[in-house]
């Protein structure tokens, strides 16, 4: 069970990659894991990705992949694995090909989680934080009880930069030219399944659900 996951920011990426690992027993590979893992264990490929992430610079893709590649031999993946956050890029997909070409396996589903644009505006720009205590609402799917104030103190609810209309649109917009090559790249392969991401969390999850049972068949 070798799963690739995208979505967009917003998508509701997370909370399915949860639901896949504990229905399925795989684990999660996400990029960030990953390069806290290398760090933490101090291995040669960790140490190296360390000494760009400190300096606030990308990780060259031969020492990402060179991670993927550690991660992907050890042997809780024997059985499979959900990976999040990579590849990004068509150089880093042919890589990945070529790591389980030398682990005698393949990419057998990628999974897109699907949203509208505009939905995706409304989900990630709907977040506001207390000035006070830190707690996070959303003007969608947790309102406070009063708008604008904290349910818990009274406190004055602020919205992030981070989560503005600007910087949410431009995120969108670098994600989609990001991650569109990949979408054909793994189409043409014909393992690209669209799942409908607007439906409630678990129905979303039911046709997850339903395409890895269906490729197992
Ligand atoms: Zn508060």
């Amino acid at each position: 069970m070798n799963i690739v996951l995208m979505g967009l920011p917003g998508a509701g990426k997370g909370t399915q990659a949860d639901k896949i690992i504990e229905k399925y027993d795989i684990p999660h590979i996400s990029t960030g894991d990953m390069f806290r893992a290398a760090m933490k264990n101090g291995t040669e490929l960790g140490l190296e990705a360390k000494s760009y992430i400190d300096k606030g610079a990308l990780v060259p893709d031969e020492v990402t992949i060179g991670i993927v590649r550690e991660r992907l031999a050890e042997p809780d993946c024997n059985q499979g694995f959900l990976l999040d956050g990579f590849p990004r890029t068509i150089e880093q997909a042919e890589a990945l090909d070529q790591i389980l070409a030398d682990l005698g396996r393949k990419v057998e589903d990628v999974i897109n989680i699907k949203v509208d644009q505009d939905e995706l505006v409304k989900r990630l720009t709907g977040r506001r934080i207390c000035k006070v205590c830190g707690s996070s609402y959303h003007l969608v799917f947790n309102p406070p009880k009063v708008e604008g104030v904290c349910d818990k103190d009274g406190g004055e609810l602020y919205q992030r930069a981070d989560d503005n209309l600007e910087t949410v649109s431009n995120r969108l917009e670098v994600n989609i030219k990001q991650s569109q090559p990949l979408l054909d790249f793994y189409n043409k392969k014909q393992i690209l399944t669209d799942i409908d991401g607007q439906k409630d969390i678990n129905d979303v999850f039911a046709d997850v659900d339903a395409l890895l049972k269906s490729s197992r068949n």
